[in-house]
């Protein structure tokens, strides 16, 4: 059916929504695809639902290629299957709970790897059943703390999730892989740009974990990337560590008065000062800072962390985050922060501004033992036997010469510190540099742990029962309909890639005869008849500028106006991306705008 402005449930806006930041919200709002519903949350509107129809189907396809089957699950989901994985706790803040009328608890889903995995539990029993990739396109809810961005971050969205089973770590990464093939296909036909980066996979667990980034100005993630090939997220990106060097004949540490020294820049000019030493300057890079954190466990308690880094690094809480899971007892996302004033009061040890690798500056080099009893990780660089100088844990006090590994031991090494541009890449693919982008998909080697937790055994090939290792995938669809707005967009509207624009070709009627609405009627019926989706503005009295503003607006890639040229028998048809216009018998036309649309 030919959609037709003058019915069309649809109001353009001339003005910007003032809470939209970025060019996709303000668009996709201001061109009537969608309308504010609550913060993060939209209701789509006829056109809106269009585009996300069209990015849905190219979706399906792809997932129906590799053999993914389509299920459907509630969105409203009662607790103990997330209780079994512990994510009802590791969700934290991020789950929508809510309860029924006998007070049982519930969440809204913020991904289900739990149900499918129950699903498939109920239904099968053999290895013969397996492999099975299922995948779902359903709202979900994460009561995200900052909902931005219209549709790139809301609350409620929709997202692909799918999930493989598999009897095997072969079967795993070969399902794994079929995914990642089907990504690149759907971004590839979207007209999505994407670079897969290595990522971290957070609460998720599991081990081998890929993002699909949209590099953007306006995406929340930063990435690193080296000419060599290597990308990553940079919550991701592993350190090259120096090698360990021999401390056999490293002299013994010397503890020295550095008062009025709370910073490494004043420690530094201090030192240099009154310890110059046969080498060359001390630098900040000789300096080891012990940094003291709270991390906020999903139960909301909070634990103390000390890490000690180089005094020229500056620490990546968000790095920090990512990884310290390993760290801890609990698993689950956890927020890490500047310890505060509350924080230090609690652990008198830690003297401000003197902070030592605290675990154990051994008894030798203080003449008393030292121990916060505070968890104490290093950032990679620190290795055995390079040496430092570093705080004494005591007012006024540094000790120069403290050698990792001899004086002073830690719990664990972790990445802590921002990747710089320059660093080199970990594969050896040469240095890094910087780029942002948006998260439009991300794949998960998931492995047995949702099995496990969830007891999804099958027997094996010996008849031995055997635990299903799994994969989980999910698209960002919403996401995906504001990148594309976000990337195809200029100062006059939205300019639709063709595999997912609302119509093929808009016609717009200009100018008062009835000829012209005649003209313009016929042609439309004819473009729809020759397979092609269609808007016409068949709106009697508005203005041809009028028309034209929200024909740009709209962003339908072929733009057909209907007007003056009509006497001389012609109508012009133009490419929304290019503005290039060309005057088209009228008798041509439906042919003409056939070829553009199948360019
Ligand atoms: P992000 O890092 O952007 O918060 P995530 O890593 O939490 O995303 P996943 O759990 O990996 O997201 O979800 C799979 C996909 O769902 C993401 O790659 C993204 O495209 C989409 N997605 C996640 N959160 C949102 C959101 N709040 N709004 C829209 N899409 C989202
Ligand atoms: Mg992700």
């Amino acid at each position: 059916m030919v959609l037709r402005l003058s019915t069309l449930f649809l109001r353009t806006l001339r003005e910007d929504p003032a809470d939209a930041d970025v060019a996709s919200h303000r668009l996709l709002v201001r061109a009537g695809y969608i309308r504010r519903a609550a913060p993060g949350i939209y209701s789509w509107l006829p056109l809106g639902l269009r585009v996300l129809g069209k990015v849905e189907t190219i979706i399906r396809e792809e997932m129906a290629a590799i053999g993914a089957q389509e299920v459907h699950f509630p969105a409203l989901l009662p607790r103990e299957p997330y209780e079994a994985t512990n994510r009802w706790t590791e969700y934290g803040d991020n789950l929508f709970r809510l309860q029924d009328r006998k007070g049982a608890d519930y969440l809204l889903a913020p991904t289900h790897e739990e149900m499918f995995t129950l699903l498939v539990k109920d239904l099968y029993s053999s290895y013969k059943d397996l492999p099975v990739s299922l995948f779902q396109i359903q709202n979900k809810y994460r009561d995200e703390a900052r909902p931005r961005a219209g549709l790139l971050r809301g609350r409620e969205f929709i997202m692909k999730d799918s999930y493989s089973f598999d009897i095997d770590d072969e079967g795993l990464e070969a399902s794994y892989q079929a995914h990642r093939g089907a990504y690149l296909r759907i971004f590839e036909r979207l007209g999505l740009d994407i670079v897969v980066v290595s990522a971290v996979s957070g609460a998720m667990g599991g081990s081998k974990s890929e993002e699909f980034l949209h590099p953007t100005p306006v995406g929340e993630d930063t990435y690193v990337r080296s000419a060599g090939g290597y990308a990553a997220n940079v919550e991701a990106v592993t350190t090259v560590a120096p090698e360990s060097v021999d401390y056999a004949d490293a002299p013994a540490a010397e503890v020295v008065d550095t008062p009025d020294t709370p910073t490494i820049e004043t420690l530094v000019a201090d030192v240099n000062a009154r310890f110059p030493r046969a080498e060359g300057e001390w630098t900040a890079a000789d300096t080891l800072k012990n940094v003291v954190l709270a991390v906020t466990l999903p139960t909301g308690e909070r634990q103390v962390v000390v890490v000690g880094v180089p005094g020229d690094r500056t620490v990546d809480l968000k790095r920090i985050e990512a990884n310290i899971g390993a760290h801890l007892e609990m698993g689950g996302e956890v927020e890490v922060d500047a310890a505060g004033d509350e924080d230090l009061a609690k652990h008198p040890g830690l003297v401000k501004g003197y902070i030592g690798p605290g675990l154990s500056l051994s008894e030798a080099v203080l003449g008393t033992e030292s121990a916060t009893g505070l968890l104490y990780l290093v950032d990679p660089r620190v290795v055995e036997g390079t040496r430092w100088i570093t705080g004494a844990n005591v007012t006024g006090k540094h000790v120069i010469g403290l050698v990792a590994g001899r004086d002073f031991t830690w719990d664990g090494v972790i990445e802590s510190v921002e990747v710089r541009e320059g660093d080199p890449a970990p594969d050896g693919s040469g240095p890094l540099e910087a780029a942002r982008g948006i998260e439009m998909g991300h794949i998960f080697q998931l492995g047995r742990k949702y099995a496990e937790a969830l007891g999804l055994k099958v027997l094996d090939r010996n008849g031995k029962l055997a635990t299903v290792t799994m994969g989980s995938y999910g698209v960002g669809v919403t996401r995906a309909v504001a990148a594309l707005a976000e990337s195809n967009h200029d100062d006059k509207g939205i300019v639709w890639p063709r595999s997912v624009a609302p119509a093929d070709v808009h016609v717009v009627a200009t100018g008062k005869g009835a000829d012209v609405f005649e003209a313009a009627e016929r042609l439309s019926a004819d473009l729809e008849a020759a397979g092609l989706e269609v808007i016409y503005d068949d709106r009697p009295k508005v203005s041809p500028g009028v028309k034209f503003g929200d024909a740009e607006l709209i962003g339908v890639p072929t733009i057909l106006v209907v007007g003056r040229g009509l006497a001389d028998g012609v109508v012009e048809v133009k490419d929304r991306a290019t503005g290039a216009a060309e005057n088209v018998p009228v008798d041509e036309a439906v042919d003409y705008v056939l070829r553009a649309a199948r360019q």
